[in-house]
C-alpha cells in the first residue's frame, strides 16, 4: 500500500532521566554498582561513591552499558570479559531494580503535555533511553506515567545497544512495525526525539531526524543550542513540540 506521508503520525521519542524525570537515578545507580560488583568480581567498583558521584553530569545521556563499561575499564576489567558478562549485567540490574514510589520525581508539569499529546490522534509516544529496557519501564511505573508508552510500540534502549546513535532508529523500526501497514521503518521526518543532554542530540543527528531538547537535566540551554529547539520547562517543551507537529486537527476538519 502506499503511505500518505501528509497524514502519517508523528512518533515523539522521549529520553528518561533529566527529561521526563528528575533526580529519580539514586537506586539507578546503586544497583548497577552492585551488579557490577558482583558480576565481575572486582573490588568496589563504585570506587567509593562521591568520586564516582561526581562524574555524573559528564556520564548524562551515557547508556547504563556505556556507563558500565567506562567503570569496569578504570577498574582494569578486560574488555572481553565485559563483553562476554553483558547479558548477565542486564538480567541481573533489571531483577534486582526496585526504585520504590518516583512519583514525586515527575519533571513538573511534564504529565500534562504527555496528556496533550496523547489525546491527539497524529502522534504516538516511545522511548529511547540509555536505561535498560526493564528499568526504564519499572522507573516509569514507579512514577505513575507508564500509562502514557505501550510497550507494544517497542522504543530504543541501552540493553539494546550500547551506543545512543543507534537506539533511534530501533525505535523507529519498531514503531513502525507494531502501527504502520507496511511494517517499514517510522519515517525521520516524522520522528522527533526529547531529551536533555548533547548526547541525545547526536543520536538524533546520527539517525537524521528532528530533536527537541529541555534544559532540565545537568545541562544548562547554551549546552543544548545544537537541538532544532531548546526548552527549559515542560511549558516551553510543549511549545516547542507544537511549533513542530502543528495544533491539533479540529475534530470533522477536512483531511
Ligand atoms: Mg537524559
Amino acid at each position: 500500500m502506499t503511505i500518505d506521508r501528509d497524514n502519517e503520525r508523528w512518533l515523539l521519542l522521549w529520553d528518561i532521566d533529566g527529561t521526563l524525570l528528575l533526580g529519580a537515578s539514586i537506586e539507578h545507580a546503586r544497583v548497577m554498582f552492585a551488579v557490577l560488583q558482583e558480576v565481575h568480581g572486582t573490588d568496589d567498583p563504585a570506587g567509593g561513591q562521591p568520586i564516582r558521584l561526581r562524574r555524573a553530569a559528564e556520564r548524562s545521556g551515557m547508556t547504563d552499558g556505556q556507563i558500565g563499561r567506562e567503570i569496569l575499564l578504570d577498574n582494569g576489567v578486560d574488555p572481553m570479559q565485559i563483553d562476554a558478562r553483558f547479558a548477565e549485567v542486564v538480567r541481573r540490574a533489571s531483577e534486582d531494580y526496585d526504585p520504590g514510589d518516583l512519583t514525586a520525581h515527575v519533571n513538573p508539569g511534564v504529565t500534562a503535555v504527555l496528556a496533550e499529546l496523547a489525546a491527539r490522534d497524529d502522534v504516538v509516544q516511545s522511548l529511547v533511553t540509555g536505561n535498560f529496557e526493564r528499568i526504564a519501564r519499572t522507573k516509569l511505573r514507579a512514577a505513575a506515567i507508564d500509562g502514557w508508552f505501550d510497550a507494544a510500540l517497542g522504543g530504543g534502549f541501552g540493553s539494546d545497544h550500547e551506543q545512543r546513535q543507534f537506539l533511534p532508529e530501533i525505535a523507529r523500526q519498531r514503531a513502525g512495525a507494531a502501527l504502520r501497514a507496511d511494517e517499514s521503518a517510522w519515517p525521520r521526518e516524522r520522528t522527533i526525539i526529547i531529551g536533555d543532554t548533547p548526547r541525545d542530540i547526536a543520536c538524533a543527528r546520527h539517525d537524521g531526524v528532528r530533536v527537541v531538547a529541555i534544559a532540565t537535566g545537568p545541562h544548562p540551554p547554551e549546552n543544548l543550542s545544537e537541538a532544532d529547539a531548546v526548552a527549559t520547562d515542560a511549558e516551553s517543551l510543549r511549545d516547542a513540540l507544537l511549533a513542530i507537529v502543528g495544533l491539533p486537527p479540529r475534530p470533522g476538519s477536512p483531511g
